[in-house]
């Protein structure tokens, strides 16, 4: 029987749902899919400037794990650059570190819901408008 795969600690969750090229008609070459965990080695990696050994710690994994998961991210994200598609952040195996909702109606992210009876963004009172991410 497989060992269950660990999930992985993810801190912040990505800001939109994806990326879509632009200056391409029609937008019709499709979509690679970049899941939370690969979202976060790069920002770990290239927007914080850490080292792989200490992502790795920070999300729960060893360093070859950690590896292969950010050449993962690299690969998906050349495959939508050299090929115009678009980037569709979704899916995974990770435990967020602390809660996120999400507005339903501008998708604003929200840590937390406690101090939250709208969203600051939008002015949406209807606090069922937030969405659980995860
Ligand atoms: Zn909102």
């Amino acid at each position: 029987m497989p060992r269950p795969r660990k999930k992985r600690k993810i801190c912040n969750p990505p800001l939109m749902k994806g990326f879509r090229p632009f200056g391409l008609p029609g937008c019709k070459n499709g979509y690679v899919t970049l899941s939370f965990e690969e979202y976060e080695s790069i920002r770990m990696i290239n927007y914080l400037d850490m080292q792989q050994e200490d992502a790795a710690r920070e999300m729960g994994i060893s360093r070859p794990t950690f590896t292969r998961l950010y050449n993962k991210a690299l690969k998906q994200i050349a495959g939508s650059f050299v090929e115009g598609k678009t980037i569709v952040f979704d899916g995974g195996d990770y435990n967020l570190t602390d809660e996120w909702y999400r507005c339903r109606k501008c998708y604003k992210l929200i840590k937390g819901i406690e101090n939250h009876t709208r969203c600051d963004n939008c002015n949406s009172y209807n606090i069922n408008e937030l969405i659980k991410i995860n």
